[in-house]
């Protein structure tokens, strides 16, 4: 018999549906987790988990083309795809199944079906109805595209980017944030022609600016073309190719293109505006503590307005398991959430950028950027970019980011160091072990503190 009763009900088990489940689960409380596709969503099937195997991939390529340089005799013969795609399906393969381990391990109730929020706190799966005292809204996003710009063909979005059997000789991608520079940085690596087109003046516009240079020097230098400041027009598709048309008149010939121009929120379709879910622009609407406008509703995850990332879903949803749970945990700082972006080079940060800082406490603020090439690892790996402090007048540093190879690793302690308002006194004592990229970190700080070791004035 179907046991249709819990304490709490979670539609959707993506990052931030699963991590409510288990955190609920080991606090002793009863939960159904419903999901129509495959536990671990977005994330583990079609996003962080596929395109970072395809970003090693990727790293393995340029690793092999550029073994002379360290003298080391190797021949890049080019890419076996099947190979990649065997590599990558199999990670996600493994994590799958030990995910389904943990939620059977956690005795979740796992439903199999589409789940309509049907008002109070049930949700209506293939005519049964699940009751909890509590429900969470947890539905995800997909990939959006711009108006007049229909997926289909030759114009793919990520989760068919992913799945290609082929090298495609030439792409367009459309967006130069996250994803598209992702893609742009993997498809480069597989010797793929690839020109990104994004409307903002700059590649990954949500980074500071010193981030956004250091990637344009970096992808300059890696013959990948990017057009900023330049909108699109349209496309035109047919069996040889696909046509992209800019706003400066200009036309880009190309096997694809790539739409990656941002996710919409998951929120249509399942009941929530029929059954008095506040709604914005598509976007459930929380409270900090992210309770929806209905009692005992809540909402995680990508639907919920702010970054799209697996491991705040993860952590929004650890909360709200210990809220419904009594435990009053402490409210997520949006700014103290980690973001990474996994290309060639990396680009890693915390906090407020420059310009955010000095809009919130005016023009004192303090910056130091530290080279990578006064960086012994650095070095060895032969990569290059830097780490940027950003500091409050009098006050802490209130942002961290940086460019290079593997800096994504370096993101631990940048996020601990905001997260405990340090100064740069406080960090500068800290021993950081020669040689690692970490030392990069360190060497900010002192700097900053006024003791600078390795830097070139
Ligand atoms: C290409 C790509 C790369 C990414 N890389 C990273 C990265 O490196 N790091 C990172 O932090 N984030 C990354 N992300 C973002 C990350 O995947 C999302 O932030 C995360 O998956 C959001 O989790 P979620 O639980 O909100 O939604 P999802 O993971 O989208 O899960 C929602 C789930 O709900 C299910 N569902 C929807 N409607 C219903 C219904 N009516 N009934 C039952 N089930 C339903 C869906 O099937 C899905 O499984 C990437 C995303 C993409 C697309």
């Amino acid at each position: 018999m179907t046991d249709t009763s819990a304490d709490l009900v979670i539609l959707g088990g993506g990052s931030g549906g699963y991590a409510a489940a288990f955190r609920a689960a080991e606090l002793g409380l009863s939960v159904t987790l419903i999901e129509k596709d495959k536990l671990g969503g977005t994330c583990l099937h079609r996003g962080c988990i596929p395109t970072k195997a395809l970003l090693h991939a990727a790293e393995v390529a340029d690793e092999t083309r550029e073994a002379e340089a360290v003298g080391v005799k190797a021949v890049f013969e080019g890419i076996d795809i099947a190979g990649v795609n065997k590599y990558k399906d199999g990670i996600v393969a493994r994590l799958y199944k030990g995910l389904q381990g943990l939620a059977k391990a956690h005795k979740v109730n796992l439903v199999e079906g589409s789940g309509t929020f049907v008002g109070g706190t049930t949700v209506e799966v293939d005519g049964t109805r699940y009751t909890g005292k509590n429900v969470i809204l947890a539905t995800g996003s997909y990939s959006r595209t711009l108006p007049g710009l229909e997926l289909g063909g030759r114009i793919i979005a990520s989760e068919q980017a992913l799945s290609l059997d082929y090298v495609p000789k030439k792409v367009v991608v459309l967006g130069g944030g996250v994803i598209g520079v992702e893609f742009a940085s993997v498809w480069a690596s597989f010797g793929v022609d690839v020109t990104i087109v994004e409307a903002l003046p700059r590649l990954v516009p949500n980074e500071d600016e010193f981030a956004s240079k250091q990637l344009e020097r970096a992808f300059r230098r890696r013959k990948i073309a990017f057009k900023t400041g330049v909108k699109f027009t349209g496309a035109k598709q047919d069996d040889n190719g696909v046509s992209v048309s800019l706003e400066s008149g200009e036309t880009i010939e190309a096997d694809l293109l790539l739409v990656a121009v941002g996710r919409g929120p998951n929120s249509a379709g399942h009941g929530y505006e029929e059954a008095g879910v506040k709604i914005e622009r598509g976007f459930v609407i929380t409270d900090e503590r992210l309770r929806t406008n209905l009692p005992n509703v809540y909402a995680v995850g990508d639907i919920v307005p702010g970054l799209q990332l697996a491991h705040r879903g993860f952590q929004q949803g650890i909360f709200v398991a210990e809220e419904i749970a009594g435990q009053n945990p402490r409210v997520i700082d949006e700014s103290g959430i980690p973001r990474v972006t996994y290309s060639h080079p990396e680009v890693a940060s915390v906090g407020l950028t420059e310009s955010q800082a000095k809009d919130k406490y005016g023009s004192d603020v303090t910056t130091f950027t530290y080279d990578l090439g006064g960086n012994g690892k650095s070095q060895i790996l032969k990569t290059s970019g830097g780490v940027k402090l950003v500091k409050a007048p009098d006050g802490p540093v209130v942002g961290v980011h940086m460019v290079g190879d593997r800096v994504g690793e370096l993101i631990g302690e940048a996020q601990l160091i905001y997260s405990w308002e340090a100064f740069p006194e406080d960090v500068a004592p800290l021993i950081h072990a020669h040689p690692t990229q970490t030392e990069a970190l360190g060497e900010a700080f002192l700097a900053l503190a006024g003791k600078p070791l390795h830097v070139h004035s």
